[in-house]
């Protein structure tokens, strides 16, 4: 932490890059394209307002089994087997999950839920992984609201560090011990209920990061009952509004993080909401440590403070 490096919020990137659509071609995730196959449709009074199709250019597909083949004493590969989805937000080209109703948010966390599950009983897959990325910046290609969903045939190393956290740690679960030492001390929660906790974590590695976490223990996102998955689509569009009241509308990553598929290790799934309003240098790059100018007790502060101006 150097908070004595602080900048004002108003000295970040100001606001996020739109992705610059090609006026020659219409939006593809736009109502009236399309799209196949379309693999999950959601919506009501028979209109869709979440929809989950194949992404066209796939980072990982097919299912051939996850075997390590080595073309020479360091060439190491294995071929990139496993599923890559889109999940279309919202029928709206311009709107953010931050402007969305409960009722629409849940939905979204309902498409997620049930494409996770159905690529847990894929044989040979792992892991899934599910992400928005909004505003150029962030690393979306198309400026139309939408996550994706990646599963792949082994853990990631995130995944394998966090897996490693949770057994490492000497008591019950990791997080269920930071939502009890958190709404003790009360100082980096940001907004918290019966359901979900949205705090900036003690061991924030960037301004204005957060963590939310469901209250009811379950390792798999998937395995969430429906109240808690609503409840956590309606705190991720609280953090996003109280972020884009603090700092105006910023680009941002969520980050959705479940336990492996088939897994009997410890861990409780949770969702990371980060503003990408700093970048990495030389410094952060050669070392892999963070440095972060705002620390989460006073961005906790700020953040909270927008939910007074609501
Ligand atoms: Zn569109
Ligand atoms: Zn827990
Ligand atoms: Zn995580």
């Amino acid at each position: 932490m150097a908070g004595e490096r602080a900048q004002r919020p108003s000295d970040f990137l100001p606001r996020r890059l739109p992705v610059e659509d090609d006026p020659l071609r219409p939006c593809p995730f736009c109502p009236g394209s399309h799209l196949e196959p379309v693999l999950e449709c959601i919506g009501p009074d028979g209109e869709w307002d979440v929809r989950v199709v194949a992404n066209l250019y796939p980072a990982f597909s097919g299912n051939e089994p996850m075997v390590v083949s080595h073309l020479g004493p360091v060439f190491t590969q294995a071929p990139a087997s496993g599923v890559h989805d889109v999940i279309i937000l919202a029928r709206d080209h311009s709107v953010s999950w931050a402007d969305l109703d409960g009722d629409h948010a849940a939905r979204i966390m309902t498409a997620v839920k049930q494409r996770m599950a159905e690529h847990s009983l894929q044989p040979g897959l792992r892991y899934s992984q599910a992400v928005v990325n909004s505003g150029r910046e962030a690393g979306a290609s198309i400026e139309h609201p939408h996550g994706q969903l990646l599963s792949m045939p082994f853990i990631p190393g995130e995944a394998a560090n966090e897996l490693a956290g949770f057994a490492r740690f000497q008591g019950n679960c990791l997080l269920c011990a930071v939502m009890d030492a958190e709404d003790e001390e009360r100082h980096r929660v940001v907004y918290s209920d019966d359901r979900v906790v949205m705090l900036c974590p003690f061991w924030s590695g960037t301004p204005y990061e957060m963590l939310l976490i469901p209250r009811a223990h379950e390792i798999h996102l998937y395995g969430a009952a429906d109240e808690d998955l609503a409840a956590m689509g309606r705190s991720v569009q609280l953090a996003l509004s109280s972020l884009r009241w603090r700092l105006g509308d910023v680009a941002y990553n969520l980050m959705f993080h479940s336990a492996p598929f088939r897994t009997t290790a410890d861990f409780h799934w949770h969702v990371h909401v980060v503003p990408k309003i700093s970048t990495r240098g030389g410094f952060e790059m050669g070392s892999g440590v963070l440095i972060n100018v705002v620390p989460p007790e006073r961005a906790a502060d700020d953040l909270r403070s927008s939910f007074a101006h609501a």
